[in-house]
């Protein structure tokens, strides 16, 4: 038996060790062949000098984690983030190696980040940030070796200027470096939306499981950026009514239900969220504990716990965020029959369409976004009635389920492809 209380809730990669530890007591799988793909193959951390606009300059840390490698190039998002660090890059790392062999696409798992504030930043130092960032870990980044994309504070701007980097580094046009590009440079239809998309599909697909009618649902999202908000949008336009949403400000609450393009456009406008007119301001723990059915925590990690897991009235928890539940939390849910989609499920969208975009790159072709929709669909349908058979026969959560698909693959590859020398 696992001893929870060894691992702390709040360090993100104690969490990814802990989901690892629970699934892998449910396999047989040779222990050198865990211990390998528990941890990191390869990791680069980088110190380079920002100069702000007004002539200072700063020393500023990076870092870009190859989790795994087995099953294809390394592939995950790069966050700017004052929060980051090693460690936590490297539990976002683990998370992509068992997200993309959940979703069952030839990737391995990787994550970068900087530790820096981007609100306080403008957008020149954002580029030169980025330009030199990149510069540093080009050594090891590259279509068929390490793909970076998105991820919080980092957008399709940010990836055109990764594309004109490294294509500057190599000598010609390489846009297959990066996925989550802008259309115009090579990005594919529909990934913008891709991850949102991606959570409502295995929403549909828990609701009729659980049976619940999803026409009259109420949904909670936190975190109102590029998942977030796409995901409410998405929810909004199927009907399902938006109860409250949050930003790193704190939210808004309307039983009637809100309108997410209406918000975004106050945001937008300069407006604070909390600050819209047409609901009550309350704080992002507030919003967590909101009577609802359907909770979509996307915004950081660790924001689901064993303060609040007991107050949680939501049927159904689709994680947009990496790691908004601990394991702690998990138990809790479970016994109270609080059904999880778990992240390296619900948001494996994003990286589904980040897979496309790379095949449309290297192929030099452009799918439709109707394409792009209906493959990701089936996408997703599938790896969720996989976790959900192993979820029922196992008697499992369905993060441990989850798990134990996604590691049973990459254990298998390691199997095949033996030890080098
Ligand atoms: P983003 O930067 O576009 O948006 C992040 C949002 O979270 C912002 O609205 C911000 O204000 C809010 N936020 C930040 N700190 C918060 C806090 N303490 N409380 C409440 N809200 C807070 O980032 P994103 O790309 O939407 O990523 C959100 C989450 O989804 C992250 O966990 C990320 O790893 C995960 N994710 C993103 C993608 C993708 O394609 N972008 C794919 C898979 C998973």
């Amino acid at each position: 038996m696992i001893d929870f209380s060894q691992y702390d809730e709040t360090k993100p990669l104690e969490m990814h060790n802990l989901q690892f530890d629970i699934a892998v007591e449910h396999l047989e799988v040779e222990d050198w062949i865990l211990d390998k793909i528990k941890t990191p193959r390869r990791e680069f951390s980088v110190r380079f000098p920002l100069r702000f606009d007004d002539g200072h300059t700063v020393l500023l840390s990076g870092y870009r984690v190859q989790h795994n490698t087995l099953r294809g190039p390394a592939k995950g998002g790069i966050r700017y983030h004052p929060q980051v660090d090693l460690d936590e890059v490297r539990a976002l790392a683990g998370w992509m190696t068992w997200k993309c062999a959940v979703v069952d696409i030839p990737f391995g798992g990787g994550k970068g980040g900087v530790t820096c504030d981007p609100a306080t930043m403008s957008s020149a130092e954002l580029e030169r940030l980025t330009r030199r960032y990149i510069w540093e870990i080009s050594p090891i980044i590259g279509p068929e070796k390490d793909i970076p994309a998105p991820d919080v504070n980092t957008n399709p701007q940010v990836m055109a200027w990764i594309v004109d980097t490294y294509s500057v580094f190599k000598g010609y046009t390489c846009n297959s470096v990066v996925t989550g590009k802008p259309p115009a440079i090579g990005g594919s239809a529909g990934r913008l939306k891709a991850t949102s998309r991606g959570c409502v599909y295995v929403l549909e697909e828990a609701a009729r499981e659980m049976g619940l009618d999803l026409n009259s649902a109420r949904a909670v999202v936190q975190g109102f950026g590029n998942v977030g908000y796409h995901a409410a949008e998405l929810l909004h336009e199927m009907g399902v009514k938006v109860v409250a949403v949050s930003d790193v400000d704190g939210g808004v609450f309307n039983p009637a239900g809100l309108d997410p393009a209406a918000v975004q456009a106050h945001v937008a406008g300069g407006g604070s969220l909390p600050e819209y007119p047409q609901g009550e301001a309350l704080t992002n723990a507030e919003l967590l504990e909101l009577d609802c059915e359907v909770l979509v925590p996307a915004a950081l990690e660790g924001q689901i716990n064993l303060a609040n897991a007991d107050n949680i009235k939501a049927q159904v928890v689709v994680e947009g965020a990496n790691g908004p539940t601990s394991p702690q939390a998990d138990q809790i849910f479970y016994d109270k029959g609080i059904f999880v989609v778990p992240d390296i499920l619900a948001n494996a969208g994003g990286v589904t369409v980040s897979y496309f975009e790379w095949v449309q790159n290297l192929q030099k072709l452009f799918w439709t976004e109707s394409d792009v929709n209906q493959q990701l669909k089936h996408i997703m349908a599938k790896a969720f009635g996989e976790v959900f058979a192993i979820h029922q026969k196992e008697k499992v959560n369905m993060r441990t389920a989850a798990y134990m698909l996604a590691i049973g693959r990459v254990a298998e590859a390691k199997q095949l492809r033996g030890v080098f020398p």
